[in-house]
């Protein structure tokens, strides 16, 4: 039997201060958003790349935050002590990069980490819903076990852009009878509207792109 520990989520590990613009920046190349909210001075380590995947698209390469030992813990606490405290015992994480973020805040509430995966890559019996992407469309997977009913779930994913994959992934817990208590965001794109799709669940983003 493995003992959980909730371990506190303190704000004066990593202060936002600390990642103030000029402050302790790792000089990764980014363009700067012009049009954006960004209390947790967060930007600095988000690089905007144009016209990928495709034509149109201006994704955020969140690689040089990850890859900052001090914004990238900055970031993980700061979401994590948004939701502190909200007896949640699941974080769901979207393939792939929902992985990245989702995995450390589930640590840092004490919760367990369930992973929602593309088509046929979970080895067990699953649960589907179809979705569609700011450029494309998919479906995505759970694990029919991996919540269970009642539970207090987490959704955490790097973006949300059109809404589309998270919107699949509280129609997932849901199905399988999970309660989802909120979403939570490191750059939310809020000019594509996507948090009208999550209806009346709560969400929150650490940038906000208007
Ligand atoms: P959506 O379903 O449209 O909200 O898309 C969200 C998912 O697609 C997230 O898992 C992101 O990783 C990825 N994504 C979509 N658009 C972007 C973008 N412009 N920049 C970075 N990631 C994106």
């Amino acid at each position: 039997m493995v003992a959980v520990v909730p371990i506190p989520v303190v704000g004066n590990r990593r202060s936002a201060d600390e990642l103030a613009p000029g402050v302790g920046r790792t000089g990764c190349a980014y363009r700067g958003a012009v049009d954006h909210d960004d209390a947790h001075g967060l930007t600095a380590f988000i690089r905007e790349i144009d016209d990928w995947p495709e034509p149109g698209v201006s994704f955020k390469d969140l690689t040089p935050m990850w890859a900052d030992a001090r914004a990238f813990a900055a970031a993980i606490d700061q979401l994590a002590e948004h939701f502190v405290g909200r007896g949640i015992v699941k974080v769901v994480g979207m393939e792939a990069r929902g992985f990245v973020v989702a995995s450390p805040v589930a640590h840092r509430l004490g919760a367990g980490f369930v992973p929602v995966r593309k088509p046929d890559k979970l080895p067990w019996d699953t649960h589907a819903e179809h979705y569609e992407l700011e450029y494309g469309t998919d479906h995505l997977e759970i694990h029919r076990d991996a919540v269970a009913p009642g539970e207090r779930v987490l959704i955490v994913d790097d973006v949300i852009a059109t809404g589309g994959t998270a919107a699949a992934t509280v129609q997932l817990v849901e199905a399988l009878g999970g309660q989802v208590v909120g979403l939570g965001f490191i750059v939310e794109l809020a000019f594509l509207d996507g948090a009208a799709r999550l209806g009346a669940h709560e969400h929150h983003s650490l940038v906000r792109y208007r």
